[in-house]
């Protein structure tokens, strides 16, 4: 196994010296999940990979290194702040910062050749002052909201980006933008291709004004698979490129192929506390559960400052020796208790499989917290060291 990990914590310490619990990211998997919607995509379209959120929680730069050698030509992040961590690492794919800017920040946006979304006028202006200020050219894609109602300019005051645009020599509209709400819901059909055919109008506006798009994109993980129409010439797929499907893709949709997407994150520790107990013991805080046989009863250094959400607490699963044992009492901050009483030889020192192959699923582990598989990922803490094998 590689030593190599960013476990913000722990940084300092070799994995070999903390506890056992850590998430195991497969750098193979998110190479594989890239190939496979380039592939998907065909040549036309080029890829953006979303990284925002320490990539979804496994691991900010390494992440970026992966897809910037397996072919992304963006990289996408939340924050400015994502973007400059990149750039220190020595990151040199263009990076968009899909939440725009906050006041101050056009600073290091222009200096680290980030490019901003832009969502409202008044960002141009402070990109304009201060690309003029340093003498140079920023970039910025366009923001429009068809629909999601969040961020992104009316497709009404397409005049008035016009006009600024025009006015801003120093900013350069490199792109054109906008975010499906909702192209994971087939019943919803209608409403993404209303808010595809508005941004294709708006590109239109900007072709007659005589502005040359570079990148016209639209399409997050569900919108690239199920609406080939919204792939412009740039995706933006986060979740697939993590081997997250199960929450967002419906195969029940005529004619949608499949996509062979592998999960590259599995949240393991070990036991490290193994006994058995008699039929009636309480287990936890509050003995909110007894046992009702005598049983094997596991303790896991990981808690819900881990990640392990405390919703969990009598109703989670983890992986043992290939077999499910569930969780029993509360989750505490930093330990789980299992019962492994149904697993043949558990001993001390097995693995304990959270999440991923071997264990509960992402999307499982979600179902049953009443989430989504990205909360899942994006929740393992910053305590957790990630390791990056293969
Ligand atoms: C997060 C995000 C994406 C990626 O979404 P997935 O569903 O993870 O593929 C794409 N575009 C924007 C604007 C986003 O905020």
């Amino acid at each position: 196994m590689d030593p190599v990990h960013c476990g913000r914590m722990t940084e300092c310490l070799p994995v070999t010296a903390t506890r056992p619990t850590r998430a195991e990211i497969s750098r193979s998997a998110m190479r594989h999940n890239l190939g496979a919607i380039r592939a998907l995509v065909g040549p036309g379209v080029d890829v953006m990979a979303i990284v925002k959120a320490d990539a979804y929680g496994h691991g900010l730069v390494e992440a970026a290194r992966v897809f910037s050698s397996a072919g992304a030509v963006w990289l996408g992040v939340a924050l400015p702040e994502e973007g400059v961590v990149l750039r220190e690492a020595g990151i040199k794919l263009p990076i968009l910062c899909l939440g725009g800017f906050w006041d101050a920040q056009e600073g290091i946006v222009v200096e680290h050749r980030l490019t901003p979304a832009v969502s409202r006028l008044d960002q141009l202006e402070r990109l304009e002052t201060e690309a003029r200020r340093r003498g140079i050219t920023a970039t910025a894609h366009i923001k429009i909201d068809t629909g999601m109602g969040r961020l992104g300019l009316a497709a009404a005051d397409v005049g008035r980006v016009l006009e600024a645009l025009g006015r801003c020599s120093n900013v350069h509209c490199d792109g054109l933008m906008t975010h499906l709400a909702s192209s994971d819901t087939p019943a919803l059909e209608e409403f993404t291709n209303g808010q595809i055919d508005m941004f294709e109008s708006t590109a239109e506006r900007f072709d007659r004004a005589g502005v040359s798009l570079r990148w016209r994109h639209l399409a997050p993980s569900a919108g690239l698979h199920a609406h080939p129409r919204a792939r412009g010439n740039l995706v933006r797929p986060g979740a697939l490129l993590y081997g997250l499907k199960g929450d967002i893709l419906s195969p029940a949709r005529d004619g949608l192929p499949d996509i062979d997407v592998r999960p590259a994150m599995r949240f393991v520790s070990r036991i490290e506390h193994l006994k058995t107990v008699p039929e009636g013991t309480p287990l936890g805080y509050g003995c909110t559960f007894r046992t009702s046989r005598e049983s094997r009863i596991a303790t896991i250094p990981a808690g819900y400052a881990d990640g392990v959400r405390r919703v969990l607490s009598n109703r989670g699963e983890v992986g043992v020796r290939g077999v499910r044992a569930p969780m029993v009492g509360r989750v505490s901050m930093d330990l789980t208790i299992v019962d492994v009483t149904e697993v043949d030889d558990a001993s001390l020192g097995d693995e304990v499989v959270i999440v991923g192959p071997g264990g509960p699923s992402a999307e499982e582990f979600a179902a049953v917290a009443g989430s989504i598989s990205y909360e899942v990922t994006c929740g393992v803490s910053a305590r957790v060291p990630r390791v990056f094998v293969d």
